[in-house]
């Protein structure tokens, strides 16, 4: 028994791997980044659609521009009587937003076959798809004129994603 687990053996060329990346990394420009982003995003919090949200944020140009707040149900969270405490908790994220990085937009991504909005709905969730966009239509659109009446210098957008991940524009 030597004592040494072979994992733990760091042999030559490894060991230059990781000078290299060292070294990759101190050329690497650093971003100086400005204080300000461009939007606060609300998502929901649905495992399915965590990696597909990343890539929505890249294909609107967003990448590492927006704060995220994600709450059971997006839009829904943020109007639902049902869902008091994450009414409070996006509203004060909201504030907390602006004065933190003058964020100048909020960004709604709610989804299909959303939980949240089967427990606010129950009997009347919509599932077929053309009901289902417009319960969320009216949901995302309660948000929004809430967001203008307490916020008129943020703009909003407003998108619902489909399972597969692909966002369509609602508002
Ligand atoms: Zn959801």
């Amino acid at each position: 028994m030597c004592g040494i687990r072979p994992e733990l053996t760091i042999d030559r060329r490894n060991l230059a791997h990781l000078f290299a990346a060292g070294a990759g990394l101190t050329l690497l420009p650093i971003r100086v980044r400005a204080a300000d982003v461009a939007a606060l995003a609300l998502t929901c919090i649905d495992y399915r659609l965590v990696d597909d949200t990343v890539r929505f944020f890249e294909s609107v140009h967003l990448t590492n521009e927006y704060d995220q707040v994600a709450l059971a149900g997006a839009s829904l969270a943020a109007v639902s009587p049902k869902f008091p405490s994450s009414n409070a908790a996006f509203w004060d994220h909201v504030d907390i937003a602006k004065q933190l990085h003058h964020v100048k937009k909020v960004v709604f991504v709610d989804h299909r076959d959303c939980g949240a909005y089967k427990v606010a709905f129950g009997k009347e969730f919509a599932v077929a798809h053309d009901p289902e966009t417009a319960q969320h239509k009216s949901v995302m659109q309660q948000a929004k004129t809430i967001l203008a009446q307490k916020h008129p210098d943020l703009g909003c957008e407003v998108y619902l994603m489909a399972l597969d991940g692909t966002a369509e524009r609602i508002a």
